[in-house]
């Protein structure tokens, strides 16, 4: 781990090595999440015919008089009469415009009924929604490579699309490695801890639409380790390794790896936490060796294998970001770059980062509530309140 790379060159290679996966029809009622494959032209206008915006009276337009009622509109069941100077149809809310009409008169501004009823002095094209307003045939309306959230969701529906060509869901194997590590749920014996990893990176995978193809632990010896990645490479699109990255002697995950012929794209990030990240390739498969503390886990998965999940699905990969100014000084890292866990609000000066408290690579807590993670550049001294800083939003 002697060249240490920057995050923007280590997130380069990880994109450099990824192929985006194949296509599935989803079904809408499970597309919630997933990356389209698809550009969504519509076929149809939408609303797909001239209708009324409010309940009322459909009628030509004119000045104020008296109308003879002759028919009804209703929502999914338009009048049978077309309407002629003097009369009026009853009409409700997205019922269709009967022939003739140009206007419809709301109920409250109407007097009478329901056999002729008085209007006001009414424009034509008041109250009436005109068909494909909203969308008109032969338009795109969702792009390739958008993640579709519930909106994306209403419009395909709105369209008359009952599923959509999805790119397919990564399959991810997230491996936590240390005989040190016990589940949630048996007690402690001494020395040993809770596997968080296994369940923070999880769920990490699962926000970033990928699909969990197994879950292990692994104990620190040469042959168990070969054989979890073993297995793991095999199941999975992206293997994801906790612990053992480092130097020690009980580290046996980057030997396993390329044993197995996975090649290494880099080890060694000039990041903090973070530093150990491992990358490498099989194939077209990925491997990320984390570094065991927990916050260092959480952190890489964010910066690398998160851009990885969405680019293996033909999205974006950079995670949104936003500018703001510090509450409090931050310390600089002399040769570093700094990932500060930063909670965000609003304020005169714009948007305030206030960091989360203490930053030890081991202290989880400083995960939660978080809002993103304030990229801080090596230097000497420290970044003064009010400095403007980069914010990665998690
Ligand atoms: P390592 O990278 O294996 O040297 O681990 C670094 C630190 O992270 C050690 O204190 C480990 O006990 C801790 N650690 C490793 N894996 C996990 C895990 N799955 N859950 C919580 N802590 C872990
Ligand atoms: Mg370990």
């Amino acid at each position: 781990m002697t060249d240490l790379i920057s995050i923007a060159e280590a997130r380069r290679r990880v994109l450099e090595a990824v192929t985006p996966l194949g296509e599935e029809d989803v079904p809408l009622e499970h597309a919630l999440g997933r990356v389209l494959a698809e550009a969504v032209t519509s076929a149809i206008d939408v609303p797909p015919f001239d209708s009324s915006g409010m309940d009322g009276y459909a009628l030509i337009a004119g000045p104020k008089s008296e109308r003879e009622v002759i028919d009804e509109a209703r929502a999914g069941y338009p009048a049978s009469e077309a309407v002629r100077p003097g009369a009026a149809v009853r009409i409700s809310t997205g019922a269709a415009l009967p022939d003739g009409a140009d206007a419809v008169v709301p109920v409250e501004r109407t007097e009478g009924g329901p056999v002729r009823v008085r209007v006001p002095a009414t424009e034509a094209g008041a109250n009436i929604r005109r068909a494909g307003e909203d969308i008109r045939s032969g338009e795109v309306v969702l792009r390739a490579g958008t993640v579709l959230g519930a909106a994306e969701l209403g419009v395909a529906a709105s369209v008359g699309r009952a599923s959509l060509r999805c790119a397919l869901r990564p399959r991810v194997a997230v491996l936590a490695t240390g005989d040190e590590l016990t589940p949630p749920g048996d007690p402690l014996t001494p020395g040993r801890i809770y596997s968080s990893n296994s369940f923070a990176l999880s769920a990490q995978v699962e926000r970033a639409g990928a699909a969990l193809a197994g879950r292990g632990t692994v104990p620190d010896t040469p042959d168990g380790t070969r054989e979890a990645i073993r297995e793991a490479l095999e199941a999975a699109d992206v293997v994801i390794v906790s612990g053992g990255v480092s130097v020690g002697p009980h580290d046996h995950v980057k030997d396993a790896l390329r044993e197995l012929g996975v090649e290494e794209h880099f080890w060694g990030v000039r990041l903090r936490p973070g530093k150990p990240t491992w990358f490498g390739t099989r194939g077209g498969t990925l491997a990320f060796g984390l570094p065991g503390n927990p916050v260092s886990a959480m952190v890489t998965f964010q910066l690398f294998a998160r851009p990885a999940l969405a680019a293996l699905q033909g999205a974006a990969a950079d995670a949104p970001r936003a500018t703001a100014v510090l509450a409090h000084p931050v310390a600089r890292n002399p040769r570093r770059e700094e990932a500060v866990r930063v909670r965000l609000h609003h304020s005169e000066q714009g948007l305030v980062a206030e960091s989360t408290g203490e930053q030890g690579s081991h202290m989880l807590t400083s995960m939660l509530g978080a809002d993103g993670l304030a990229l801080i550049a090596p230097g000497d001294g420290e970044l003064a309140a009010g400095e403007r800083v980069d914010v990665e939003l998690l």
